[in-house]
């Protein structure tokens, strides 16, 4: 899955909040994510990621 900044991604589980929407922030060997329900901000390994996305809200380029 590639990923580009501003994207809004689905994931499998949900954050403690209760949203399953992340909005990537920074694109690397590591993906920064801000929750679309709580604001809080966490750093993901890209492989990690992969595992638990289930789609793109947005397919905004
Ligand atoms: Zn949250």
């Amino acid at each position: 899955m590639e990923y580009v900044l501003d994207q809004i991604i689905k994931t499998k589980k949900q954050h403690v909040c209760g949203s399953k929407e992340w909005r990537i922030l920074r694109v690397g060997v590591d993906i920064r994510l801000k929750c679309m329900g709580c604001g809080r901000e966490i750093i993901m390994l890209r492989h990690e990621l992969n595992k638990r996305v289930v789609g793109s809200k947005s397919t905004n380029t």
